[in-house]
Formats: structure tokens, sequence, C-alpha cells
């Protein structure tokens, strides 16, 4: 089968793999439908997270069943299911607390740009859906594996509620995703921090009501003139920089909420400016196990869609492209189908 392998920074290759097996009694093999490529997936491919030897790349997917372990009880062969790039059971004190990706048993889906992944947990990880979706709706469905969870994650943590004035930091798909979800919380105004065109657009239709294209603390003068001195109720910080975490801070008011997503890379904590402003942090890997029922249900219901954060379509074989694309921000997120 194809797959994707990260030899070094900038070395990515697609190659004829040996098939995956079930390994453990809990797994699960899924044939992919799509699989894209994810800004995270970018940090080892610039280098910038360094690692020892090539890799299976990937962690989004969607598919269908193609055969379980002897212990899997909850999905079979023939089935469309999603499922998180965290495998989780479920089952464990932090999963029924709604923290999978925090899960006592937890483990890394990889090898995602694939034909085909082993997913373990499958029955605590995978979530079938109501029919065998037709085309048109993979990547909307797709986008729920992680990115649309991920933006889902970054509004809850950032406590968004109705009526709120909502700061998204970052325009790449986890934060237009993290716009889609303040807008579907019941967010009232929501500020999206863009310098990109086209980013900009898209962050209207998922539901923008403003666009600030300064960054840092101009940004921030601009979002406190924008609420009157006072900051937003609520902050999803999307990037994971030291500047972008002082800024989603500074964005909110007092008592206000900041959720972070972005995976954190050289970020010092101003726990005094913590202490002045009482605002609550939320962060961590986005329990997307948690939240896959209800984005299922809204994407079957129609009008919603976070698939269009993917704007570049390309064949699994050249995955390459994809990730060129996206490094050079010529495309958002990159959709491959295998
Ligand atoms: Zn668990």
């Amino acid at each position: 089968m194809r797959g994707t392998i990260l030899y070094a920074p900038g070395d990515i290759r697609s190659e004829i793999l040996p098939d995956p097996t079930i390994v453990e009694p809990t797994d699960a093999i899924i044939e992919t439908s799509a699989t894209c490529v994810c800004g995270s997936d970018l940090w080892p491919y610039r280098g910038i997270n360094t690692f020892d030897e090539p890799w299976a790349i990937g962690h989004e997917y969607v598919g269908v069943v193609r055969e379980v372990g002897t212990a899997v009880t909850t999905v079979r062969p023939g089935q469309f299911v999603i499922g998180s790039f965290i495998a989780s059971d479920n089952t464990c004190p932090h999963c029924r607390a709604g923290y999978q990706s925090g899960c006592a048993q937890l483990a890394p889906v990889l090898g995602c740009q694939a034909e085909a992944i082993r997913v373990p947990l499958a029955d605590g990880t995978l979530v079938p859906t109501p029919d065998t979706p037709s085309d048109e709706m993979l990547p909307d469905l797709l986008a729920l594996s992680d990115v649309m969870g991920t933006g889902w994650y970054a509004a809850r943590a950032a406590g968004v509620a109705p009526g709120h004035t909502t700061v998204v930091v970052g325009d790449g798909a986890v934060g237009l995703s993290a716009v889609l979800a303040a807008k579907e919380l019941g967010a009232e105004r929501i500020i999206a921090l863009s310098r990109h065109a086209d980013r900009q657009v898209l962050a209207r239709e998922f539901g923008a009501t403003d666009v600030v294209p300064e960054r840092g603390a101009e940004a921030v003068a601009r979002v406190r003139e924008m609420t009157g001195g006072v900051g937003a109720d609520s902050v999803a910080e999307c990037v994971g920089t030291d500047e972008s975490l002082t800024t989603a801070l500074d964005c909110a008011r007092q008592g206000g909420g900041v959720g972070f997503v972005g995976v954190p890379h050289d970020v010092a904590l101003p726990i005094a400016r913590l202490f002045r402003n009482h605002v609550r942090l939320q962060g961590g890997s986005a329990p997307v196990r948690n939240y896959l029922p209800d984005l299922i249900s809204r994407t079957y219901a129609g009008n919603f869609h976070p698939g269009r954060v993917f704007d570049l379509r390309l064949p699994l074989a050249d995955v390459a492209q994809g990730y060129r694309a996206m490094d050079e921000r010529q495309a958002i997120k990159a959709f491959l189908i295998p």
C-alpha cells in the first residue's frame, strides 16, 4: 500500500510500504478514504522538531474498517469511521471526564498519510458515521479528525459562550476552525487576527465579524480599542509561540478565558500578568474523541462545513507537493485522496 515517509527535514516521500496488520486484539485496520497534512506536520518537516530516524507521518484520517481484532466490539468491517489522532480507551477516569487526549492508555495514531492504517484501541477511538458518506462530505468529515476538533477545543477551553466577544489568534487551519467553533457556540462578535487575504475571506465565511491584520502589541491595542478598552471575553490561541500566547493573554478582559491549542514552542508563562488579569487558561492537545459525536451530527445536519479549510486537493502520491505548498503558505491545508 502507498504511504508517506519523512526521511529528513524537507525530504518527504510517497512510497509503497507493507500493509498494516492487527497487532493487538483491540486494533482495527482502516482503509483511508481521505487524509491530509496538518500544520503540526510542518514542525518536523521544517526541522524545528528534530527526529533521528525516518518515520511514517500523518495523523488525520477517515475511512472504512477493513479488519478488527478479536476484542473489538463497537465497529465492524465495512463501517465508515472517524477517529482522533490520539487513540484512547474512552473508559478510564480521564476519558470519562472528557479528556480522551489524556487517556491513561493513550497511543498516537501514526502513518495516516497512507492507503491503510492501524488504529489502536478501536472501540474507544473510532466513531462510526450514520451511513457511508458521499465524496462531497469527505472534507467536512475528515476535518473532524483533528483540525476542527482542535479548533472546537480552543473555543471550549477559552469558555466561549453565547453573546461573547471572542478573539482568535492564528489564521492557520486550526485558527479558522476556532472561528467556526466560536460561531457555532454562540459568540456574537468574533475578531480574527489575520494578515493573509485568502484566510481573511474564509475567516469571515466561518463567522468572523472583524479582522485585525496587526500582530503583537498593535493587535492588542486594536482589540482594546474595538472593545471599549475592556478586552475579549474569550480568546482562542492557535499558534503556539511566545508572541501569540502573550497576544492572547493581553487581548482577554479581566476574568476572561484563554484556550491554547498551538503546541508551545519556547513559551514562557507570564504568571504575574495572569495574576493581575484574573485570566483563566486551559490548553493542551484536543480531546477530539469527546467532540466527534456532536461534530458528526452537526456535519450531517448540513450548514456546517469545516472542510472548507482544504484549499488544495492532491492524489496521495503527490503528498510532497502538499507539504511544499503549506510550507510556502501557498495553501492553507492539503487534502489527500488515496
Ligand atoms: Zn482513557
